[in-house]
């Protein structure tokens, strides 16, 4: 790889394909539930039946609308849809549903930062059009069947400008697609579901070029690790095919994941090959300013402004940051935690520790997200509130933390019920500590002739019999008065 980006610079521009994220169809009312009985939910409309006339459901705009404007678009005020016509047996009606000549919206940016350097990408478009249905050839024996449950399903095509120049700076653009996806609402972006899809196209310009070459369009990828591995490997390909004075054929081409190559599908076809004209059963789409402005209000503050947030009102690190702001979910539920716990800059980074440290562990471990945790924001406030004046220990902590977690019990209840209070009350603690010194006088003696570390072994035998209760600090300086 290293040799090959000393001749050539890497061009790359991305179509992703996003789900939305609605209750139903883009022309239809069937349900969009993912994993039902095949073909459980459809109708003449999604099954493309003569005389059936579909209807645009707004709901779907509406998330486009969205989109757009997360990512700086001009969102077109006359939008028309367009039949795609090609035959498949997953196409019932024998044409897609699509956008062409006027799309949704056009000319907007996404902002990256990769190794440190942001960097925008222009968003070429993006398009409303309806998904196809799905062929089953696994497990049946010398047939194909095919699930109509997909089709007219609603998608965001989003097309990005040739602007890409690695593939670390490809998935940085589809995880930010991802999440500014996942904030508005748009899209979960569920990738395993394949409701983040993406086409890479890829082609090599010598260096000091200024011609772009000839493009490798690879389809369909569901995960970013294989986008960027599939773009390494082209970039691999296309040198070879450079280097010896050949041409790269402008071609769709598949990515095998068991292989690690990409391979030849089909060549590319034009847009005339699709034979695109409007679609005369839908009027044009009208979007008004003042739809625009409807939507516009009712956006949530996105990824980026949160982040700047954060840091200017906790003073908390950019990394920090940057974790508590994955996603919309956890982001508020640390803000909900610190206007409980108390906004300073030392409580902030207290809380950060604890939610990206013990919390994001447990979660990991478990392969649960934060939508399914069982204490609320406010317990895990009162469990530090409970270290800070002394009650607990931070080590007790720990474990009320790991109950809590567990059942989602309160942490003052869990404190009471196991009797965790830690022990400050020197009385208390004084006499706990004459025990122990009187019934170990070998390392008495041993501590007054001089070693001193035997300090260590009575302070862990004091917590060994208050069962780790007793208040450390109070422990050292009244042992400290005993002993000397
Ligand atoms: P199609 O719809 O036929 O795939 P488009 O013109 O819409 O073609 O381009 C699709 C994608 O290909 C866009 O994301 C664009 O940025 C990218 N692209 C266009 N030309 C090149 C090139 N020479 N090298 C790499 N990517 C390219
Ligand atoms: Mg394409
Ligand atoms: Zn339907």
């Amino acid at each position: 790889m290293k040799s090959v980006l000393e001749k050539y610079i890497p061009v790359i521009g991305l179509e992703v394909h996003l789900q939305v994220l609605t209750q139903s169809k883009l022309f239809c009312g069937c349900a969009t539930l993912f994993g039902q009985a095949p073909n459980s939910h459809v109708c003449p409309i999604c099954l493309g039946l003569p005389g059936s006339l579909p209807v645009l459901n707004g709901l779907v705009v509406e998330q486009g609308i969205k989109m757009a404007l997360a990512t700086h678009c001009q969102i077109a005020p006359l939008g028309r849809f367009a039949r795609k016509n090609y035959f498949y047996p997953d196409l019932p009606k024998g044409y897609q549903i699509s956008m062409y000549e006027l799309p949704l919206a056009e000319r907007g940016f996404v902002e990256i930062e990769v190794n440190g350097i942001v960097k925008k990408i222009g968003l070429t478009r993006i398009h409303m059009e309806e998904d196809a249905g799905k062929n089953m050839h696994e497990g049946i024996a010398g047939k194909s069947h095919v699930d109509l449950n997909r089709a007219g399903v609603p998608l965001l095509e989003m097309v990005s400008e040739p602007d890409i120049r690695s593939p670390e700076e490809a998935a940085a653009y589809l995880k930010k697609l991802r999440e500014i996806a996942v904030y508005t609402g748009a899209s979960d972006a569920d990738m395993e579901k394949g409701n983040l899809r993406c086409d890479a196209n890829i082609s090599l310009m010598p260096i000091g070029g200024t011609v772009f070459g000839t493009r490798a369009e690879i389809k369909n990828m569901n995960s970013f690790r294989f986008v960027q591995k599939a773009l390494e490997y082209e970039i691999e390909r296309q040198a070879d095919i450079l280097d010896d004075g050949g041409k790269v054929v402008l071609e769709t081409r598949l990515w095998d994941t068991k292989r690690g190559a990409t391979f030849s599908m089909r060549s590319k076809e034009a847009a005339h090959d699709y034979r695109y004209f409007p679609e005369p059963d839908l009027v044009p789409l009208q979007i008004s300013v003042a739809w625009i402005d409807a939507v516009r209000k009712k956006m949530p503050e996105l990824a980026d402004s949160k982040r700047e947030r954060f840091i200017r009102d906790y003073q908390i690190p950019e990394y920090d940051a940057i974790v508590l702001t994955a996603s919309q979910a956890l982001a508020d539920f640390f803000e909900k935690a610190i206007s409980v716990y108390g906004q300073n800059k030392e409580k902030a980074k207290v809380m950060s520790n604890w939610i990206m440290g013990a919390l994001l562990q447990e979660l990991k471990n478990d392969h649960k997200e934060i939508e399914e945790i069982l204490f609320k924001p406010e317990d895990l406030a009162t469990l530090l509130t409970m270290i800070d004046d002394g009650t607990i220990s931070g080590k007790i902590a720990k474990s009320v933390f790991e109950d809590m977690y567990k059942t989602g019990a309160s942490p003052k209840i869990i404190v009471q019920e196991k009797g965790l209070v830690q022990v400050s009350d020197e009385g208390a603690l004084e006499k706990i500590i004459d025990e122990v010194v009187l019934a170990n006088p070998k390392e008495l003696a041993g501590f007054k002739e001089g070693k001193t570390k035997l300090m260590g072994f009575f302070v862990g035998e004091i917590m060994k019999k208050t069962q780790g209760k007793a208040n450390p600090a109070k422990v050292n300086e009244l042992l400290k008065k005993k002993l000397n």
